[in-house]
Order: C-alpha cells, then structure tokens, then sequence
C-alpha cells in the first residue's frame, strides 16, 4: 500500500492536532503516575506489584506515544539497537493478555528460530505488534459463536524476518483493505484510524514492508517483513 501525498498532508495535520492536545494529557498522566507511585508500597503487600509495575510501564509508554506524534510532522529515524524478536514478541502479547481474556481469546505465539535478530526502535515496533493484536481483537469481539484466536507465527525468510498475526474475527471487505493505510480511516465508533497508518509509517522507516490478507466472516492475516540483524 502506497503512501499518498494526501496521506502526508493528513498527517502533518494530525501532527499540528496533537501538539496542541499533548500537553493538556501529559497533566492527567503526570497525576496519574504520581498516585501509582504513592499505591505502591500498599499494592507490594498485596502481592500485586507486577500490575502497579505494568500501569507505571504503560504510563510511560503513552508519554512516549504522544512524544511520538508530536514529533510526526518532522518524522525522526527510529532509534535502532538489535535485540530478539521472539522477546519482543512475547512481551507484546504479555500486554494484551488481560484484554484478550475478557473477550474470551486465545493468543498463540510461535517462534520458529529463538534467535532472530532484528535492528528495531522496540518502543515503535512495540506499538505497531500492539495496535495489530488490538485490532484482532476487536474484530474478534464482533464475532459470534466461534472461540477468537489469533496466532502471531514468527520465522525467518532469506535475510527477512517474517511476521505474521492472523485472527479469526470479521474480516474487512476489498473497499476497506484499499484504505487501512489512509490516516483517520476507522469503521469503529471509538476508532481514531491512527493504528495502521502510523504502523505502515514505522515499518517503512525499518526498511520492511506489510501485507494483508482478509476475508469477510473467515479473518484477516498481516504480514509484516524486516530485515533481520543476523
Ligand atoms: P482504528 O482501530 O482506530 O479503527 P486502525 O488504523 O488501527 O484504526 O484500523 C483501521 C480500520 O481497519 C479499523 O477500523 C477496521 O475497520 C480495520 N481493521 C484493522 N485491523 C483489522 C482486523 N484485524 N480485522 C478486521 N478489520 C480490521
């Protein structure tokens, strides 16, 4: 899916959009942050740190995701180290897992080769894993009477990684794979229409490339390809 200069136009607009409305959620979240802190010690005795070490975590990652936008309009080369993408996989779905058993999904995760190593900005490629899972797992609750699955399969290719998360949830139709690239384009109520196209923008600055495959009532499959470290 090509990038259009309409796309661009879009997103140097949103660019302008979230300088504006980033400072006013930073003050929340810095709140937000301060009382976790404070909940700490009495979350340790229950046993529960791990959640008040997960909500800290993703505090700060929605500070980086606003960091991100607002550096949208003046696009940064990702900030590369060279780790393992089966970890960084793992620690992805490790996120969603609370989400995925509300809506009564299974996450199945399948690494073919332990050691592939990829030269990534982990928090980008983290947000790109999340917004796909998250999308199946949307499409999934639109689902009835089938149990939601959705397997990500990791494996190498020649010198690419290839990564592919495949759910069994509604399925698009041809008008809306033609679109999933186009900032704003949503078909949910709540939908910004910002997952996809800032995840084709960060696979692009990674030198990869992505691919859909989709099919009403059946499921839809993306597949994501980066070149591997190693
Ligand atoms: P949002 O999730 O806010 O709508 P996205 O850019 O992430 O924004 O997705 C755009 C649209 O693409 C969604 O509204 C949905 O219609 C479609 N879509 C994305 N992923 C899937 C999927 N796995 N199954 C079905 N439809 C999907």
């Amino acid at each position: 899916i090509e990038e259009t200069a309409s796309q661009n136009d879009k997103l140097a607009i949103l660019g302008k959009i979230s300088a504006a409305i980033a400072h006013e959620i930073r003050n929340p979240l810095t709140a937000i942050r301060g009382f976790i802190q404070l909940l700490r010690p009495h979350l340790l005795q229950l046993g529960k740190d791990e959640y008040a070490r997960i909500i800290l975590m993703e505090i700060d990652r929605t500070n980086d995701i606003i960091h991100e936008f607002l550096n949208s309009s003046k696009p940064s080369a990702p900030e590369k180290a060279v780790l393992r993408l089966s970890s960084l996989l793992r620690q992805t779905v490790l996120l969603t897992e609370s989400e995925a058993l509300m809506k009564d999904c299974e996450i199945s995760l399948q690494s073919e080769q332990e050691e592939m190593l990829i030269a990534i900005d982990a928090k980008q490629m983290k947000q790109v894993f999340l917004n796909l899972i998250k999308n199946a797992l949307d499409a999934i609750e639109e689902i009835d009477g089938r149990k939601g699955e959705i397997h990500i399969r990791a494996k190498s290719e020649g010198s690419n990684a290839i990564i592919s998360i495949r759910d069994n949830g509604s399925g698009m139709e041809q008008a809306s794979l033609k679109r999933l690239a186009d900032p704003f384009f949503t078909t949910k109520e709540k939908g910004t229409g910002l997952g996809l196209s800032e995840s084709y923008r960060i696979i692009k600055n990674h030198g990869g490339s992505i691919q859909v495959e989709s099919s009403i009532g059946v499921g839809t499959t993306f597949i994501i390809s980066l070149p591997l470290a190693n």
